[in-house]
């Protein structure tokens, strides 16, 4: 099994928590490299929904999205010097000479991309508009992808351990941003401390209304540029050079003292996400989610799925008459042995812990799932 670690750029190694050492399912259900969103590699068919098409483009797949890397990650990227990076180089040199979204701290989306994402309904996975920059269509690969972010590197259309596996994922991303802030804010007061004490590490916010610049995907007048980089404008690239080197040479120890009593809270939380994802537990009585949608396919089968649209479970058409008879009204067990009895049929331990982390089959006792 993987370790936590494996998923994240290399550079964490040495400064994330030994709970990061620890092993995590890898997530097979996420094929990218035939991406299991996309209509060639998918066994079960997504079907339209307001005329809209569930499948993934293929030369989007789900980088319909675009990241937000801190400086230090940029520096790692411009300090590799591997061939095989080159591509992810040239990329992050181009947007740095194009100054938009570049700034001390960060290099991140267009105030107009954003706009189109927050505005749009079921585009991801879909829209062109929205494809990353370091996202290489031909090859359906991404250009920086030892270097990516938070979000990139939490995210899987499904999970081997459904919503638990969802929920660990995506605390892991909170978890992560925390460390990108505040890595990046670390390396700013070491080479640009007005930045951060003059609160311009908080200016994110302010999205709207859009400027003519935003609007026209421009970078800043260049009287504002030069003020936000001073003394480093036009040095941009070394900058965020140093910003890695910077990061790269903390210890353990004062990284865990960046993170505070924040980083404290969303680790305990992660930690136990952690077991439910990798050792989950039946719950005493369940019942078939009211929720759930159920889809039947052309082979007789069932499709159903609750916790996420992209994460169906197929199962024999029969397999429902069973799952309509766990009311919740008694234990488990108690339901099991009479469809044995009744039915000449049941439901194994394995098929039934894969419908609960599917959330087909919720705690009958747990307020809301
Ligand atoms: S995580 Fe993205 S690339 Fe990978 S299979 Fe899912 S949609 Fe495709
Ligand atoms: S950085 Fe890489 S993984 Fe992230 S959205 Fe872009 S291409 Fe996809």
């Amino acid at each position: 099994m993987p370790s936590i670690l494996d998923s994240l750029p290399t550079l964490y190694r040495n400064l994330f928590p030994s709970f990061f050492q620890g092993p995590i399912p890898a997530e097979t259900k996420a094929t990218c490299s035939s991406c299991a969103m996309c209509e060639a590699a998918n066994p079960i068919r997504i079907e339209s929904v307001d005329g809209v098409n569930r499948f993934f483009r293929p030369d989007t797949k789900c980088c319909t999205y675009h990241p937000r890397l801190p400086n230090y990650l940029v520096g790692a990227i411009l300090s590799d010097e591997d061939p095989a990076m080159a591509e992810g180089r040239r990329r992050i040199e181009e947007k740095i000479a194009r100054g938009v979204g570049v700034n001390p701290q960060w290099i991140k989306a267009p105030t107009r991309y954003n706009l189109l994402y927050s505005s749009s309904r079921q585009a991801f996975g879909r829209a062109e508009a929205l494809r990353c920059p370091y996202y290489e269509s031909k090859g359906g690969l991404c250009t920086i992808w030892r270097y990516r972010e938070a979000v990139c590197s939490t995210y899987f259309c499904k999970y081997v351990a459904g919503a638990d596996g969802r929920k660990f994922w995506m605390t892991l991303k909170t978890w992560l941003t925390l460390a990108e802030i505040q890595l990046s804010r670390y390396a700013l007061l070491q080479l640009l401390p007005d930045y951060v004490l003059k609160g311009k590490d908080k200016a994110d916010a302010a999205t709207v209304p859009l400027t003519i610049e935003d609007l026209d995907d421009k970078p800043l007048p260049e009287k504002d540029y030069a003020e936000l980089w001073h003394p480093w404008v036009g040095r941009e690239a070394e900058f965020y050079r140093r910003s890695y080197e910077i990061v790269r040479a903390l210890s353990s120890d004062e990284f865990e003292n960046l993170l505070g009593l924040d980083g404290v809270v969303e680790l305990s939380i992660l930690k136990r996400l952690h077991e439910s994802a990798t050792a989950p537990k039946l719950p005493k009585s369940l019942k078939l989610n009211p929720s759930a949608t159920i889809q039947w396919l052309p082979d007789g089968g069932i499709a159903l799925a609750s916790y996420s649209e992209f994460d169906a479970v197929a199962l024999p058409g029969a397999a429902y008459a069973l799952l309509v008879e766990f009311t919740g009204k008694e234990p488990v067990e108690a339901v099991r042995q009479r469809l044995r009895e009744e039915k000449q049929a049941d439901l194994h331990d394995d098929i039934l812990v894969e419908l609960y982390r599917h959330r087909i089959l919720v705690d009958a006792q747990a307020p809301q799932q």
